[in-house]
């Protein structure tokens, strides 16, 4: 049963094998078929495919390519047709359209642009120079003699008028009136305003900085009326010309009269104007509070004009304390017991800086000062400034006010501020 069974499963495997064989024969010529068909349909198309595929391809380059070079010849175009017409015609504009420019102060013409190289020639202000070339930010060629040479470029302006347009840093012009702006901090406790200042403007060697000259006293009426000794409204720390503790100082005092008659008011006057010249001359510029007899400004409107004008705060007086001999000068230091209140807290350090480098320049030159030149002073002045503010007191009723003794003084208090801005140095080479 066994064999049977197994010789009829061979015969059986044998016809599947031949029957599989056919099917494989079949699908490999089916393969064949498929293949060949394939060879023939779909090859005329595998180009076409790839024509479609280049065909964009080269489309668009042929697009991108375009525009690239249609405005590259159009500027190789329009670059040779512009080029002669405008060159000559900005050379025709500027060789006649010479540029001056003049100096607005001593400058040198140097061999070239360096601050050490040979001086050629010193110009005075107003000179007229051909300009040759803008070298660079700091230095300007310009013709001289034969040749050319080299100025500093901020010494020179375009403008030949200069002089009527130049401005203080704030903006104001020479010889301009400034009155108390009411709107400026502290104005409002003012009660003398309806006068002026006048701003004064260097016109040789600028340093742009503004000094306020105050000619002490001056204001008529100035002690039949009074304004609050501090913001605050506290009273005075200190007795002088104003009690102890009052709430309220004068507005100006009539000031004292020297032994000769004088009164202070007329040689605080001669002294600032000493000094504003002085000033100018060496290139501040300055606000001159008071410029005659009388100026209706209270110290509290000096101050505050000072405070929004001026980049400091001289105040020009002589003590009057009764000696018959000359004590010498000294500057009015602010009290420890206001040193918290604001301006004074912000303020008080600076001038307590220039009132030092005013004694120590005045010193240096052999003017006699009074102890340690500073004495502690409750003022109007001291009280609401916000910029360096010294009251200096150049002597008493006993000192000389002769013309020679004016000067010297008005030296002294030049190189002391010419110390607080920095200058002596410069001034020593
Ligand atoms: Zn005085």
């Amino acid at each position: 049963m066994e064999n049977n069974s197994r010789s009829s499963r061979n015969r059986r495997s044998r016809r599947r094998k031949k029957s599989n064989k056919t099917a494989i024969l079949l699908i490999v010529a089916l393969v064949l078929i498929l293949a060949i068909a394939a060879g023939v349909f779909l090859q005329p198309y595998i180009p076409g495919l790839r024509a479609e595929e280049t065909t964009p391809e080269t489309t668009t380059e042929e697009i991108t390519e375009a525009p690239t070079t249609e405005p590259e010849t159009t500027t190789v175009e329009t670059t040779p047709e512009t080029t002669p017409e405008t060159t000559p015609e900005t050379t025709e504009e500027t060789t006649p359209q010479v540029t001056f420019l003049y100096t607005m102060t001593d400058v040198n013409v140097r061999i070239s642009p360096d601050p050490e190289s040979e001086i050629l020639a010193a110009l005075p202000a107003d000179t007229e120079l051909e300009v040759v070339s803008e070298y660079d930010s700091e230095w300007t060629e310009v013709k001289y003699e034969d040749g050319t040479g080299f100025v500093v470029t901020e010494y020179l302006t375009a403008d030949k008028d200069w002089r009527a347009h130049m401005t203080s840093k704030n903006g104001y012009t020479d010889g301009s009136f400034i009155t108390l702006d009411p709107s400026w901090k502290y104005a409002d406790y003012s009660e003398i305003h309806s006068g002026s200042a006048v701003m004064y403007l260097a016109s040789e060697n600028r340093k742009n900085i503004i000094v306020g000259v105050n000619a002490g006293h001056g204001t008529k009426g100035g002690s039949e009326k009074s304004t609050y000794s501090h913001p605050d409204k506290t009273g005075k720390v200190t007795g002088g010309t104003n009690a102890y503790g009052a709430v309220m100082s004068m507005c100006v005092s009539s000031g004292m009269t020297f032994e000769d008659g004088t009164p202070e008011s007329v040689i605080t006057l001669k002294e600032a104007q000493i000094l504003k010249d002085m000033l100018l001359n060496d290139g501040y510029d300055v606000l001159m509070i008071r410029i005659g007899e009388d100026v209706q400004l209270d110290n509290l409107a000096r101050t505050v004009i000072c405070n929004n004008v001026a980049d400091c705060h001289i105040a020009i007086h002589w003590d009057g304390d009764g000696l018959d001999y000359d004590k010498g000068v000294f500057y009015c230091a602010v009290p420890d017991p206001l040193k918290n209140m604001e301006p004074v807290a912000s303020t008080w350090k600076k001038s307590e800086e220039l009132g030092q480098s005013l004694i120590d320049a005045l010193s240096a030159q052999k003017t006699k000062i009074f102890v340690k030149g500073t004495m502690d002073m409750d003022l109007t002045q001291t009280s609401y400034s916000s910029v360096p503010s010294v009251d200096i007191e150049l002597g008493n009723q006993s000192s000389k006010t002769d013309d020679e003794t004016l000067t010297k003084l008005a030296t002294g208090l030049l190189a002391g501020i010419n110390t607080y801005y920095g200058f002596n140095e410069e001034a020593a080479e």
